[in-house]
């Protein structure tokens, strides 16, 4: 398999790096925080990823007229947990069920399927996306896998 142990943050700076330019274009500060310097995974990395590049490009997407995106990653007992807080337009109630469905967008150039393909890719990890959102105050996107930090 392409499965491999993978620093985390390594992976989240390169997405980073790929999203950058977009992330200026658009006046959005990315800030990045770990709990610790080396938090592994074991995963298909180019999979992961595209789960990481669909969540921060949603999160950009919703940030209208700029501000901050705030990724924090950290152990949770044998999960490592990345949360992707957006101060966007947020996700009314009675949408929250549909996100995620196939084909499901609001945007004119929306395809709607990031969020169905990043569902599969982190359930096929043994993992989970959940999702917390606040009409006009913004959105939540949390990422467990199974993972640790490296000891000594
Ligand atoms: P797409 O980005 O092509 O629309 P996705 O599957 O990535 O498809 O997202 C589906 C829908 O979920 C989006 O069109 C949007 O309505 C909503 N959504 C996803 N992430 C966010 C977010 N961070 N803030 C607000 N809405 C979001
Ligand atoms: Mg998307």
């Amino acid at each position: 398999s392409r499965f491999q142990a993978t620093n985390l943050g390594e992976l989240l700076a390169g997405v980073y790096t790929l999203l950058e330019s977009q992330a200026n274009l658009n006046n959005v500060d990315i800030k990045l925080q770990f709990s610790e310097p080396e938090l592994l995974i074991y995963c298909d990395e180019s999979q992961i990823k595209q789960v990481f590049i669909n969540l921060i490009k949603n999160a950009i997407e919703a940030t209208e007229g700029g501000g901050e995106i705030r990724i924090v990653v950290e152990q949770v007992g044998n999960h490592i947990m990345t949360s992707i807080a957006d101060y966007g337009c947020g996700i009314p109630q009675e949408l929250l069920d549909q996100v995620g469905r196939p084909f499901f967008t609001t945007k004119e150039q929306g395809t709607g399927l990031g969020l169905m393909i990043s569902n599969k890719i982190i359930s096929s990890h043994g993992g989970t996306i959940s999702i917390s959102s606040k009409m006009g105050e913004g959105t939540t996107f949390q990422v467990t896998l199974p993972g640790g930090y490296r000891n000594g």
